[in-house]
């Protein structure tokens, strides 16, 4: 193995580098020469590694003072092992700060350590909650009916029957977790990991509260108000404070979270703020222009379409559309999409006007003379039938 460098020469600090000037230095080099930054680059690895191993030294006041005194021989018996990296605890805090910070926290969470005895916050808990689109728009009232856990009041959250203690896990020593060293593109890692035979507690219950049957809640259904409010949208959620589950060691309950499921609107789509639905047009409305009743969330309004509106003609109606979450009085649009409809099923009369009218567009000169060829050609009769009905086919749908 080549001779290791100096370690404060490693990090570009002086030997009374304080614990920022360090941190400083070695986010530095480990913004610059991190794998994820140099992908397949050997040369920036080994500095990532070397600058990782000076860090992990010289930021731990043990280590350090052991290091002043005998250099690099201080380590070199030690679990730090041949690779010359190793051991090296990477769930300090000092690194999961840096990493997080640096890398968008892709050591994870949980990389902390904590003592199996501190408080913790409960987990948080999932429900759903069904509403209609109206209700999302305009924001409702819901019960919801759920399994909540208390502490049980035989035991006191313990989970030990009445007048028996949990004993320390022997597993972790009440630690609640496990060292376990892994292969990883940084040599050997050590990590962290709750204790599989007391689920990180630190304790194991061997008389279990009969109760609770060690569990140390009980649950039982509860009905939990919850306000959804207006211009919710499908899939978000609702979080209601402290109503999940109870904490660990006094630590606060966490939350619930309530996901909304909205239906669908028979008439009304939505987008984000805006509403989209289409309206009917007559053929004689949208020649003419003229009133034209449109349903919006607020009830029908009244509409002037301007005469010779084209089929797929859309209108905005403003501030008809879904409230901001964030200020109710602030709303998107309803967007309306005009569709001229093709009568069917005229009868003779409006057979007629329909004749009449097409004249009078001058687009029927030869009205007549057709209609004689017609009636000496049943074959074209026929033909025209079928255009008709296959028309008829396409807008009745
Ligand atoms: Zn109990
Ligand atoms: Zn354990």
């Amino acid at each position: 193995m080549a001779e290791k460098r100096d370690y404060y020469e490693v990090l570009g600090v002086d030997k009374n580098a304080d614990d920022a000037a360090l941190k400083s230095a070695y986010r530095k080099l480990a913004k610059k020469y991190h794998p994820d930054v140099n992908p397949g680059d050997k040369d920036a690895e080994a500095k990532f590694k070397e600058a990782t191993e000076a860090y992990g030294v010289l930021s731990d006041p043990d280590k350090r003072r052991q290091y002043d005194q005998f250099g690099h021989a201080a380590f070199e018996n030690g679990g730090a092992g041949a690779g010359g990296f190793g051991g090296f605890d990477f769930s300090g805090s000092d690194f999961s700060d840096i990493f997080s910070d640096l890398f968008g926290g892709m050591f994870g969470g949980g990389a902390s350590r904590r003592s199996a005895n501190s408080p913790m916050r409960g987990a948080n808990l999932r429900a759903r909650v069904n509403i209609t689109f109206e209700e999302a728009v305009f924001g409702c009232e819901k019960e919801l009916d759920i399994a909540f856990k208390d502490e049980c009041t035989t035991c006191h959250g313990t989970g030990a029957k009445p007048g028996t203690s949990p004993v320390t896990c022997t597993r972790c020593k009440g630690e609640g977790q496990i060292m376990y060293t892994q292969q990883s593109v940084f040599g050997m890692v050590r990590n962290v990991q709750t204790c599989p035979e007391c689920g990180g507690t630190g304790k194991v219950i061997k008389d279990k509260c009969p109760d609770c049957r060690g569990t140390g809640y009980k649950s039982s259904r509860k009905k939990i108000q919850v306000s959804v409010p207006a211009g919710i949208d499908n899939g978000q959620s609702i979080r209601i404070r402290d109503k999940g589950e109870p904490g660990v060691n006094g630590g606060p309950r966490g939350d619930l979270l309530v996901e909304v499921n909205v239906g669908r609107h028979p008439i009304f789509q939505r987008q984000d703020m805006n509403i989209f639905s289409t309206a009917p047009l007559t053929y004689a409305q949208a020649a003419l222009g003229g009133e034209l009743r449109i349903n919006t969330v607020d009830g029908d309004v009244m509409y002037t379409v301007k005469p010779g509106t084209q089929t797929d003609t859309q209108i905005r109606l403003r501030g008809k559309g879904v409230p901001s979450l964030r200020n109710k009085n602030v709303r998107g649009d309803h967007y309306v999409t005009l569709v001229v409809q093709v009568p069917t099923g005229l009868n003779e009369e409006a057979k007629e006007a329909l004749r009449r009218f097409d004249e009078a567009c001058g687009n029927r000169p030869a009205d007549k003379s057709a209609k004689n060829t017609d009636a000496g050609d049943g074959k074209s009769e026929k033909k025209k039938k079928s255009f008709m009905d296959k028309l008829k086919g396409t807008f009745e749908d």
